[in-house]
């Protein structure tokens, strides 16, 4: 069977290594980022480069995009030169951002009015899972559309799981990433609390990654807090994003308010570039 011809827009932290998967793989992958430097390091590995999005749709069997938030990915859809500005009958596209499930439903609905299938696909996992293909695939798809995009999921993820129809795959991400800002948030004030007694962190962190209270997230960010330093993996402002789309999409816990403030109130300081644990800092200050 002839390999599928890929088009990827967004190359940003997570949208590279992907890529870069797909091309390790014997994808043939055409790329397309607004910023057009970050074209260069993929097309030395085999990609080639496309003029716009809508080129992307027309010459490949289906296009994938890894942008940064709603706003981004309309644009990508529906501005001149985009996705839905020519006809391009029973294409595939792949949304693998995160964005609000009403805009995943939205861009479902727009794509089968221009007789398209589309697949809501937002990952969990960060740069380092992006770069070994071990993603979690969250899937928003018919039965039939999943089948076709099974065998990219099976090389940029260890998993991909089913669970509805476009938008239900959104509303999960928001979910896992609701439980991940509450990690980071408790990580960050256990170790505080424990150094403010005195406690060393690099006691603190292998009592908590050595014990039942450790799990993948507190073992991957151990580093960056013995470093105290934060270069972006999953940028801060993403999060604050993502906290602000579980709110709107009805989240009213206890927790997620003053969760939000306090990572909002970080990418107020300035922490929005840097990575998510970088709220340590925010919260050293306070
Ligand atoms: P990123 O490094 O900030 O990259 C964002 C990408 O979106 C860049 O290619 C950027 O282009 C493009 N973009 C932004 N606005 C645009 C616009 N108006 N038109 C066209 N392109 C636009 O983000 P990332 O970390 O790769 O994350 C991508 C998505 O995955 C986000 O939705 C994020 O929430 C989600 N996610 C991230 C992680 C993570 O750990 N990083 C994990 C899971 C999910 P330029 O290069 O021109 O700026």
């Amino acid at each position: 069977m002839e390999a599928l011809k890929i088009g990827w827009i967004g190359l940003g932290n997570m949208g590279n290594p992907m890529v870069q998967n797909l091309l390790k793989a014997g994808f043939e992958v055409v790329v397309f980022n607004r910023t057009k430097d970050k074209e260069k390091e993929l097309t030395a590995l085999g990609a080639t480069s496309g003029a716009c999005p809508q080129e992307l749709l027309q010459t490949c069997d289906m296009v994938i995009t890894m942008l940064s938030n709603d706003a981004a990915v309309k644009e990508v859809f529906e501005s001149e030169n985009g996705l839905l500005s020519q006809d391009n009958p029973n294409k595939l596209i792949i949304n693998m951002s995160t964005v609000s499930p009403e805009t995943s439903r939205y861009l479902a609905t727009i794509c089968t009015a221009h007789q398209l299938h589309f697949i809501d696909a937002p990952v969990s996992g960060s740069v380092k899972p992006a770069q070994d293909g071990t993603l979690v695939i969250l899937v928003g798809a018919t039965d039939e559309d999943y089948l076709l995009a099974k065998p990219i999921f099976n090389v940029l993820g260890k998993v991909s799981i089913p669970v509805g129809e476009p938008g239900k795959a959104s509303s999960a991400k928001l979910a896992i990433n609701y439980l991940l800002g509450l990690n980071l948030q408790g990580l960050a004030e256990t170790i505080i609390f424990a150094e403010k007694s005195g406690v060393r962190k690099e006691d603190m962190l292998s009592i908590i990654n050595e014990g039942a209270c450790g799990n993948g997230i507190t073992n991957i960010k151990a580093n960056s807090i013995l470093n105290d330093s934060y270069p972006a993996a999953f940028a801060l402002k993403h999060l604050v994003k993502d906290l602000r789309l579980a709110k709107e999409a009805g989240l009213d816990s206890p927790l997620i308010h003053p969760l939000y403030d306090s990572y909002k109130a970080a990418q107020k300081e300035g922490l929005g570039d840097e990575d998510v644990m970088a709220i340590i800092t925010s919260l050293r200050n306070k």
